[in-house]
């Protein structure tokens, strides 16, 4: 990926608009980033990665904090372009016939990948929310078995076992191993330090 150039550009731009729209659009379909919400809280940048461009947000430059299933910051410029395929995406996914007012659709899928893995042993339960969100490593998601790109934010799970997952798909993850928690700490308990978490 040779789009770093020394060059005059505005930040944020680095990678040409068309391309950066495309990979946006990829992304929404394949369900990578979630559609931009319309709300977004502005602030000088604090040295997050853009989670469009995969670029850091300078302190000089201006970052947009953007809450959706995961919190994930961007370049204004980056987050228009997102925005704009969002509803793009969203306008195309209503007109599909498939249900465009919930947003969650893809979360809510996740989430039936992973209490399908945990039922046939393919992921485990995580024990705690401990993890770390780093750039990709290029690296197979452990949710959803699709490939993270090396500029693309990821979380590792810290624990026994190593793994990397994408974001949205972490956040799938973790809801549904609270969810096994609790409901094993319901139905008695086969682990005893099941309870003490
Ligand atoms: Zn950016
Ligand atoms: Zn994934």
């Amino acid at each position: 990926m040779a789009w770093l150039r020394p060059s005059s550009r505005p930040p944020g731009v680095e990678m040409p608009q068309s391309d950066l729209r495309q990979t946006v659009r990829e992304r929404l379909a394949s369900g990578w980033l979630f559609p931009a919400p319309s709300q977004t809280w502005a602030g000088k940048g604090t040295g997050h990665v853009c989670i469009v461009c995969g670029i850091t947000i300078q302190s000089s430059e201006v970052e947009n904090e953007v809450v959706g299933p995961t919190t994930v910051w961007s370049h204004v410029p980056c987050y228009s372009i997102w925005r704009e395929e969002s509803q793009t995406y969203e306008l195309a996914k209503s007109a599909d016939g498939t249900d465009g007012r919930d947003r969650s659709h893809h979360l809510a899928g996740l989430r039936q990948t992973v209490r399908e893995r945990f039922a046939n042993r393919r992921l485990f339960v995580l024990p705690h929310d401990k993890s770390w969100t780093e750039r990709g490593k290029s690296d197979i998601c452990a949710v959803c078995s699709k490939p993270i790109f090396a500029a693309e934010l990821s979380q590792e799970v810290i624990g026994a076992s190593q793994a990397r997952a994408h974001l949205v798909c972490y956040r799938a993850w973790l809801l549904e191993s609270i969810a096994v928690r609790q409901s094993d700490g319901r139905s008695s308990a086969e682990s005893a330090d099941t309870a003490a978490s």
